[in-house]
């Protein structure tokens, strides 16, 4: 709690920072109206109350301010700042789950009017604000509040400048398959929507591997290699470490060999190739079929009870989808893997399906909707090239007058009608930004964030929905980027992608190179004697532990080391993987950067669909209450960027007509 400030207290309107824009929809309002209306809405549960009773549920990493050294290097260029969840997003989140935010006049620094205010900039907040550019009346404005320094939530981009060269790499979201052209806009939705009304382009470049190296195999994303169907298109090994400090062994393309080159038991190979080989064992007349049959399994109990295959599989199968959706396939729903695809329930790729990844994996679509939405924060023109490379002019996103304003660094701490729900002509936001406390009074209020802290900003949340939201369970996950100067030593092994055993001090399961998209002058090199981004997908599940454990203790870990701590474990797992190889950290890598996410993922359990009756506390989050409607990747199960901007489409129409 921020104490009293008697300097505060004599400060008048005029002194306000920001100043309220002439209102609209009501008179003027000071702080201190302000307040009044708030506390009208949210009755008496103004800081603490209901929040913290919920609070004590919430599970929780026991980290409470991250120390000096843990954010670490973070790149070069805009978004060396905002890698991963920042220290103040980390602490802010905090002390909103303890309930430790004012209302108190005094401390508010400005109260601004706006139509509708969105809090959450990634791609559910994007899906808004572009739903709302599309359909706006004259005159009205929208403000688009984010926490982190930059917009994009899990879609951003680290940079690197490696012996000259420019790398970008994914800190998250990264790859996608290029849709096909929708036939009628206006029908469309999801991805192919997404693709066509923002014009991105189908056809790309991707840096070549010369002819005279040794034939290898690089993937285009951070997840193909992980995938049954499209591991093929990269060169991938997995390293069986086999403890007791001996050398370890790799099997190269092991599946393509029948698994002849690994140390594995018979059974545990027979068990594997069945499962990886299993294909469309399972067919569904309709998704709503297959929902209703597999949601109410794991997918390890699909193989084991419905395939009668072994554990192996599933442990093998945990890799990707633990990477996709935050634990392994003995917490995610069967259903979830019909839908990725998955072993058992997915035959081959259909032919000419294409999975790619911008330099910055999904902050190109990030940066395409930000070029829509507000044109000069991007520099340059809108071109594929200018809209990808060239660097976002924070400065434009927040210009007094704009329809469209984002304002970043923000955290929402409180919002709450102004007055009964129902009845309520607006909403108020209070938010943080460098330490000061800002009011915004909107029409309406869509909240583009995680159910993980919306029951501890909403105020008035009515229980059908805070119930909803207490059964979302969200896993941590961290994405380590090494900038490497040269990467001989996967040269020497023959491969572009690992995958291993992880020991008791180890440091994550898989990590690979991707073949680069070219862009214009951005021309990354494709040469083991040039530098690379080696990227380590990371997610933290302890297969066989209830999920909320697995989760918890995740999040503990994530959150609880230093940066030096996890530098020394990835380059002494890099040695272990590497080292006979000839890797050496003090010659081949130039920086490493760390993406912590500390609610990654929603995770889709068996029943988050709804199981065989078909409702799912999902269902209630899709509605809107009173002025206050809720999108967020998590409310589809499969996060990813075409959905999730969805969500936010469909939460702008649900509040259109309070605008
Ligand atoms: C490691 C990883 C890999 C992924 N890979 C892919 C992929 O390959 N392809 C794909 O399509 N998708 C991928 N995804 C999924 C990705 O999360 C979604 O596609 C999408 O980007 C999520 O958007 P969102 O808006 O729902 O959520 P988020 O990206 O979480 O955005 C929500 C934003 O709201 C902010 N916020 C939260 N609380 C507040 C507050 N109180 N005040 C202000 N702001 C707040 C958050 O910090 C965040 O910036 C991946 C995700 C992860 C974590």
């Amino acid at each position: 709690m921020i104490g009293p400030n008697g300097d505060f207290r004599s400060k008048v309107a005029s002194q306000v920072r920001s100043k309220p824009r002439q209102a609209r929809f009501r008179g003027p309002i000071t702080r201190r109206d302000f307040v009044n209306g708030v506390a009208a809405g949210a009755g008496a549960a103004l800081t603490a109350g209901p929040v913290s009773a919920l609070g004590q549920a919430a599970s929780r990493a026991p980290l409470l301010a991250p120390g000096a050294d843990w954010y670490g290097y973070g790149g070069v260029g805009p978004y060396r700042h905002s890698h991963g969840n920042t220290p103040e997003v980390v602490e802010s989140a905090h002390r909103i789950l303890d309930g430790q935010v004012p209302l108190d006049p005094d401390q508010l620094e400005s109260v601004e009017e706006t139509d509708l205010a969105i809090v959450g900039g990634g791609m559910a907040g994007l899906g808004v604000a572009l739903e709302f550019s599309l359909r706006r009346r004259d005159g009205q404005s929208c403000v688009l509040l984010d926490n982190h320094p930059m917009i994009g939530g899990e879609a951003k981009e680290n940079e690197f400048l490696v012996n000259g060269e420019r790398l970008i790499a994914p800190q998250g979201a990264n790859g996608f398959f290029v849709p096909e052209a929708p036939r009628d806009l206006s029908e469309a939705r999801g991805d192919p929507y997404y693709y066509a009304e923002l014009g991105i382009p189908r056809e790309f470049t991707f840096a070549a591997w010369p002819q005279d190296r040794k034939p290898l195999r690089f993937c285009r994303d951070n997840y193909g290699y992980l995938v049954a169907g499209l591991q093929q298109h990269a060169s991938v090994a997995h390293f069986f470490d086999g403890g007791g400090g001996g050398a370890g062994s790799w099997a190269v393309d092991m599946f393509r060999n029948q698994l002849a080159d690994t140390p594995l038991a018979e059974s545990s190979r027979r068990n594997l190739l069945a499962w990886f080989e299993s294909g469309a064992a399972r067919h569904f007349d309709s998704p709503e079929q297959a929902r209703r049959l597999l949601d109410t399994m794991s997918y390890e109990e699909f193989l084991r009870n419905e395939l009668k295959l072994g554990d192996a599989g599933a442990r093998y199968a945990d890799l990707f989808l633990a990477s996709a959706c935050g634990l392994g396939s003995d917490c995610v729903s069967a259903y979830a893997a019909y839908q990725m695809p998955m072993p058992g329930l997915f035959g081959p790729m259909p032919a000419g399906m294409r999975r790619v990844s911008f330099p910055g994996g999904n902050s190109g679509f990030v940066r395409y909707f930000l070029k829509r939405l507000i044109p000069d924060s991007i520099q340059g023109g809108a071109s594929f090239e200018d809209i990808i490379t060239r660097p976002v002019n924070t400065a434009a996103l927040d210009r007094p007058g704009r329809p469209i304003r984002m304002r970043t660094s923000s955290t929402a701490v409180h919002v709450s009608h102004d007055g009964a729900p129902g009845q309520a002509g607006s909403v108020s936001v209070i938010y943080q930004r460098n330490g000061r406390y800002h009011a915004i009074r909107a029409k309406a209020v869509v909240m583009a964030t995680g159910s993980w802290i919306n029951p501890y900003i909403v105020r008035d949340l009515p229980p059908a929905y805070r119930e909803a939201c207490a059964s979302f369970l969200h896993a941590p996950f961290l994405v380590a980027n090494v900038a490497l100067t040269n990467w001989r030593f996967l040269y020497r092994l023959g491969i572009t992608a690992a995958i291993w055993d992880r020991q008791e001090d180890g440091f994550g399961f898989t990590c690979n190179i991707r073949s680069p998209m070219h862009v214009g002058d951005y021309r990354p090199p494709l040469d083991p004697d040039k530098p690379a981004v080696l990227s380590f997908y990371t997610p933290y599940h302890s297969p066989g532990l209830d999920p909320k454990a697995q989760v918890t203790l995740g999040r503990a870990e994530l959150l609880a080391r230093s940066y030096p701590e996890y530098e020394s474990r990835i380059y002494r797992q890099m040695m272990r993987l590497f080292g006979a190889a000839g890797f050496d950290p003090a010659v081949d890598v130039a920086g490493l950067v760390l993406n912590r996410w500390g609610h990654a993922y929603s995770v889709p359990y068996p029943g988050f669909y709804g199981g065989a009756n078909g409702t799912a506390p999902r269902d209630t989050l899709r509605n809107n209450y009173g002025r206050i409607a809720f999108a967020h990747s998590e409310l589809d199960g499969n996060q990813h960027y075409g959905p999730a901007a969805d969500e936010g489409r469909r939460a702008y129409r649900q509040l259109a007509d309070a605008l």
